[in-house]
């Protein structure tokens, strides 16, 4: 028996371990004071009671013959599906119920995606960026080359049309950086994804987070993506589902590559390898996209949001450049003095009790950066912000 060996040549993701070794080592050696935690990519809000109420409901329906619900539709319930197609209507985009499936998350549906593609194809990936979309690239034995954020480019790094690639990531909300792609900057990706035959992977996991209203929420917002891209999407962020767990891709059934049908591949895929979401959360899901459902999972984004500019405006008070938190849960700053991420880490741990994420650990491009995420109480913001006026 042989393994894989391209999972062998994953290197030890040590970030989040280090980031809980170091704060427990603080703990340890000041058991009295604060920790003020800005380190976490989960949300913290418990789910909306119209969603566990549904949830409770469609528990009581499998308890009956008459409702009982055993295997479900293969690319998800029907009923889920429009509720997501009917969500893209309420902002002008037509995406068809068949052309929508339901997972358990989008690093599943990023991870599985993977099956579809040859291992000859070069990886295109933003940098610094969520690891998922690396780990699974070189898990299959794919080539990745990387395209740098920078202070100069705001975190958006633009296609160079001289290097070809035929898969890109786009992560729009990015996380870690905040930073959001323009309507014009993905029709440039959507130019560059033509010219190059290759597919766009487009992770819209924040786009609820968006404020602004000249900014895209899908990539499908965008003419010509329905040609060379695939939009993986969840309510982990939109709606507290992180442990819940519900997804969804959306692959038009227009994707031709190499003479095939991606949506027929991932159909094929779907139904070979997975037996669906549990009927149970999908109709939990499906009362998010109901109008009290939205409200309470705006009321719970509008909070971490608050959290955001606090944070925002204390690191702009005390001079510090930051990009994100606008459009976006986190806030993706520049440690000062140019020191290293990890020795801001420490500095801030240790002197303040703030601890936040190190940007290196998200792609070389991020040495010198820090991530702030506003998944936190109101207190713990306003408390870090305190801290923060006096960097
Ligand atoms: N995509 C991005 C950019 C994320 O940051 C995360 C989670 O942190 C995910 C996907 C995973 O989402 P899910 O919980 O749906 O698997």
């Amino acid at each position: 028996m042989k393994v894989n060996h391209h999972a062998l040549e994953l290197e030890q993701n040590y970030l989040f371990s280090e980031v809980a070794k170091r704060i427990r080592a603080f703990q340890a050696a000041n058991p009295s004071r604060e920790l003020l935690k800005l380190s976490i990519g989960d949300v913290t809000r418990p789910l909306s009671r119209v969603v566990t109420d549904e949830m409770k409901a469609a528990a009581e329906d499998m308890s009956h013959a008459e409702t009982f619900h055993g295997y479900g539709a293969e690319q998800g319930e029907l009923f889920l599906r429009e509720a997501i197609a009917g969500y893209y209507a309420q902002r002008g985009t037509q995406i068809a119920p068949d052309d929508i499936f339901i997972s358990d998350g989008a690093k599943c549906d990023l991870g599985n995606l993977c099956d579809l593609f040859d291992a000859d194809n070069t990886v295109l990936l933003p940098n610094p960026v969520y690891p998922v979309y690396f780990d699974t690239s070189i898990m299959s034995g794919r080539r990745v080359i990387f395209a740098a954020g920078t202070k100069e480019n705001g975190f958006l790094p633009m296609p160079d049309h001289s290097v070809h690639a035929d898969i890109i990531y786009l992560c729009s909300p990015n996380n870690p950086t905040g930073a959001v792609y323009s309507r014009e900057q993905l029709a440039e990706w959507i130019s560059y994804a033509k010219a190059n035959g290759a597919l766009i992977l487009f992770d819209a996991a924040y786009e609820a987070y968006i404020r602004d209203p000249a900014l895209p929420h899908s990539i499908f917002e965008i003419a010509g993506a329905a040609d060379c891209a695939i939009e993986i999407n969840s309510l982990s962020k939109t709606a507290g589902f992180t442990g819940v767990r519900c997804g969804w891709t959306v692959v038009p059934k227009t994707l031709r590559f190499d003479g095939a049908s991606l949506h027929d591949m991932w159909f094929r895929r779907m139904a070979t390898k997975y037996n669906g979401t549990s009927y149970i959360i999908q109709r939990a899901a499906a009362k998010v996209f109901s109008p009290e459902g939205l409200a309470a999972a705006h009321a719970d984004i509008d909070y971490y949001m608050e959290n955001a500019q606090i944070i925002k405006s204390a690191l702009t008070a005390a001079g510090i450049h930051s990009v994100g938190g606008e459009n976006a849960p986190y806030v993706w700053f520049e440690a000062p003095a140019h020191a290293e991420s990890w020795d801001c880490f420490d500095t801030l741990l240790n002197q303040y009790g703030i601890a936040g994420t190190p940007g290196v650990g998200f792609g070389t491009a991020g040495q010198g950066w820090m991530r702030f995420s506003s998944f936190c109480t109101r207190e713990t913001a306003n408390q870090a912000a305190a801290y923060l006026a006096k960097l």
